[in-house]
Formats: C-alpha cells, sequence, structure tokens
C-alpha cells in the first residue's frame, strides 16, 4: 500500500514540473513515506528522517515531508512539535500537505504550478491523486480498492493509523485500471488490508468477485493480483472467480497469524485453526495447484510452546506456498499492547521465527520442484543482475538470461533450476 501511495505521489508531483533525482543531495524534495506496523519499521523511518535534517543546512529551499502511518490519518502532534525542520505532515494515502508546502514554498523556484490550472491541482488533491497524470509506468502496477481498515486485530496498529475501511467506486477503479494498461501496465495488482472485505461497506452490489470479473474485461490487461485477503471473507463466489477469470493469476494471500485457537482468539481473528483449513481444503478442492501464501506473528502475549506447535504443525500440514514471517511487536495504542503482557522473550521469538523459516524453505523447495522441466508463462517486469526478471502465474520469482528485450512480454520459459526462492529458466 506504501509503495502504491508512492508511486501515485510520483506521479502527482511529477506533472507539477518536478524530476526524479538519484540521489537525495540533489533534491529538492524528499517525501520519506512511512510504515510503523512494526517497531522496527518505525525506528528505520525515525533514522533515516534524522539523516536528512543536515541537507537542510546546504539547501534552504529543500522541502523534507513525512507522510504514512508514522503521521497517520488523525496527525501526529507530538511528532511535529518534535521534528519542526519537517515542513509537511501527510497521512497515508493523502498527499495533500505535501501540495501544500509545495504552494507555499517552491513557488518561487518552480514555474509548473503556476502552467498548472486550478482544476488540475485540485484533482491532484483528490482521492486517486495522480493516477492519471505523469509518465512514470510500470509493468505490474498497484491499485488500492479499499483503503483504511475496519477489524481490529489485537495486535494491528494499522486501523489507527489509516482510518476505517472505505472501499472505492469500482467505476473509478475500472477506469484507472484501464488508464495504467493504456501506458502500459500488463498487469494489476488490486490492493487492500482486507481486500475479500471490497465492496462491503458500499451498497451497489459490487464484491470483489465482481469487481475481478469487471477488470478482467479490460483489453490488453494480461494478469490481475490481489492482496491481501482474510479467512472470513474468502467466500465460495471469491474462489470461483479466482478458478474462472482467465486473467486472475492462480495465487491467494491468506493470512492465518497463528495456529492455536486460544491465541487466534487473544488476536482477535474471528476463525480458528481447523475453520482456516476447511477454507483451504475447499480451495484446494475446486483448484489443486493453486498457490496460497500467508502471514504468521509468532511470539504473540501467552503462546506457549505447545501453542507455537500448533502454528507449526500447520504450515507442516498445509505445505502453503509462501509464509511471511514476523515477530510480534507491541504496538502503541492496539489492544494487546494495553492489556496483554509482551511475555516472549525476544530470543525466544527468534527461535520460533527461526524454526518456521527452516521448515518453510524445505517446504517451498520441495513444492518448486514441481515447476523443474515445466514451460511456465512468465511476465517480465525488469532486470537483476545481468538476467531478466519475471513472475510466473504463481507469483514465483523467474530469471532468465537473454539477448531480447522481454520487459512487458509474458513468454513461457523452460523451467532448468528450482530453488525455494526463485526459478531459474531459458526462453522456451
Ligand atoms: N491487513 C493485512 C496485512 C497487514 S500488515 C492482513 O490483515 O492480513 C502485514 C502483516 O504484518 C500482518 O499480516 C501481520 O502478520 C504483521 N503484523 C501486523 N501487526 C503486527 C505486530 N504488531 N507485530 C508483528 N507483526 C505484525
Amino acid at each position: 500500500m506504501n509503495v502504491a501511495d508512492s508511486e501515485r505521489l510520483s506521479r502527482a508531483l511529477e506533472k507539477l514540473g518536478y524530476n526524479e533525482t538519484n540521489s537525495v543531495d540533489d533534491a529538492d524534495l524528499i517525501v520519506l513515506n512511512t510504515c510503523v506496523v512494526r517497531q522496527s519499521a518505525e525506528d528505520k523511518a525515525l533514522g533515516r528522517l534524522n539523516s536528512l535534517k543536515q541537507l537542510k543546512a546546504n539547501n534552504p529551499n529543500l522541502i523534507i515531508a513525512l507522510m504514512g502511518c508514522l503521521v497517520g490519518i488523525k496527525g501526529n502532534p507530538a511528532l511535529e512539535k518534535r521534528y519542526p525542520w519537517v515542513d509537511a505532515f501527510a497521512a497515508p494515502s493523502d498527499p495533500e500537505a505535501i501540495l501544500r508546502a509545495i504552494q507555499e514554498k517552491h513557488t518561487a523556484i518552480f514555474a509548473p504550478l503556476s502552467n498548472v490550472s486550478d482544476d488540475d491541482i485540485t484533482g491532484l488533491l483528490r482521492e486517486e491523486f495522480g493516477i492519471h497524470a505523469g509518465s512514470l509506468h510500470a509493468v505490474s502496477e498497484n491499485l488500492p480498492i479499499v483503503l483504511g481498515c475496519s477489524h481490529a486485530c489485537a495486535y494491528c496498529i494499522i486501523p489507527s493509523k489509516r482510518g476505517k475501511e472505505r472501499s472505492r467506486d469500482p467505476k473509478r477503479i475500472v477506469e484507472e485500471a484501464k488508464t495504467m494498461v493504456a501506458r502500459g501496465a500488463k498487469e494489476i495488482v488490486l490492493l487492500g488490508q482486507i481486500v475479500d472485505r471490497y465492496g462491503l461497506d458500499r451498497n451497489d452490489g459490487v464484491h470483489l468477485a465482481e469487481l475481478l470479473k469487471m477488470v478482467n474485461d479490460i483489453d490488453g490487461l494480461e494478469r490481475i493480483r490481489f492482496l491481501t485477503s482474510h479467512p472470513n471473507y474468502f467466500t465460495m463466489d471469491m474462489i470461483k472467480a479466482v478458478a474462472t477469470l482467465p486473467k486472475v493469476m492462480p495465487h491467494i494471500e491468506l493470512p492465518i497469524q497463528a495456529g492455536d485457537d486460544g491465541v487466534l482468539k487473544a488476536m482477535r481473528r474471528g476463525y480458528t485453526n481447523a475453520q482456516y483449513r476447511e477454507i483451504i481444503a475447499r480451495i484446494r478442492d475446486l483448484m489443486p495447484n493453486v498457490s496460497i501464501g500467508t502471514d504468521i506473528i509468532v511470539g504473540f502475549p501467552g503462546e506457549s510452546e505447545a501453542a507455537f506447535e500448533e502454528t507449526y504443525k500447520l504450515l507442516a500440514d498445509l505445505k502453503l506456498d509462501v509464509a511471511h514471517l514476523a515477530r510480534y511487536s507491541p504496538r502503541p495504542g492496539t489492544y494487546s499492547e494495553r492489556l496483554l503482557v509482551d511475555d516472549i522473550s525476544a530470543e525466544e521469538k527468534m527461535r520460533r521465527f527461526r524454526r518456521l523459516e527452516t521448515l518453510q524453505k524445505q517446504v517451498v523447495g520441495d513444492i518448486n520442484q514441481r515447476f523443474l522441466g515445466q514451460a511456465v508463462p512468465v511476465l517480465f517486469e525488469g532486470r537483476a543482475k545481468g538476467k531478466w526478471r519475471g513472475r510466473s502465474p504463481h507469483n514465483r520469482l523467474v530469471f532468465v538470461e537473454s539477448n531480447e528485450h522481454l520487459l512487458g512480454q509474458v513468454r513461457d520459459v523452460h523451467i532448468d533450476w528450482a530453488g525455494p526462492w526463485s526459478l531459474l529458466g531459458t526462453l522456451a
């Protein structure tokens, strides 16, 4: 979501006449977009922010803006007091404060604001900021469809930072998707904190399965992905949509967070281990080879050794394609931070993390062997270390050596080598 916000802001700024620089030392405007989902992310953001202060001394015209969850939807007066040299504090998905700072500080240097009509500036300030502007584009584009979140999982700070759930207008989403495709996008990734709740807060009857159909109809678009889903909302309609819509890729992100029912209850996730297994079974019933990703938090308050073993057993049994692992981090103001004791030591969290990591590496290494010798269609997104880099339908990273220009193409690749984190192949 932050990447999507940053991309959209880049376009809005480009429209205003800014050009990208390769170095912060050359910049007249620096926007630090921030995440606070775990303490480590917050520390990193503040560390980076502190490192920017000295640049102000060298360049008095420099605008430094802080954006995202460190600021939050309600603003952050304490932060503003602590960082008086920061020119703008912008909420997640909302660049208004940055554009105001530009109007105030850069008008003398940057003519563009006088070239841009008031209407355009207003447009840039709107919810879909920058989406129709600029020339930056990518083969795979992120498209937010649900902003905010109203779920209030016990550990999670996101709802308080991004505000309540707001599904965006399906007509606007389709229009934006078409703009992205016209600009060269081949893949669109629909984003939401709980993306499968799309439309439930609206009354036009368009839910995620219907929206996927609408996006699937866009000519020139090759692939659709969506993340992240919550098990409680992943209905039979959704399973059928993934199974039948040709452009929707066979990969589902469905976080479980923990395997133990007591921990799940304390996390306020709203399902049990058995119910999660049931949903996975239902999905695999219709799509035996579909790729499934999950998120896990180890060391949630009160997670006993036996409770952790439930998570281990679940991953060992289900053999999911991806597990995004995190160690529990108490976040200010959340239910678990206020009412539960962070009683699992850092060493123990690390030990549990490593055990799952080792297990998962084995599981995915084994699963990936099934691609060996096969031809899989790969969408090429760019280059890395002298090779072309792309993604298979199952969202595996695939590297290929070729002198052809493959960017934006979907080509069959013969898989010659399969490791846990990537595949290597040759053009078929
Ligand atoms: N909204 C999505 C994902 C949001 S954040 C969802 O509900 O699935 C991405 C992941 O960060 C979460 O799935 C969770 O595993 C992890 N996470 C969130 N809060 C955390 C915390 N306080 N400590 C550790 N990990 C956390």
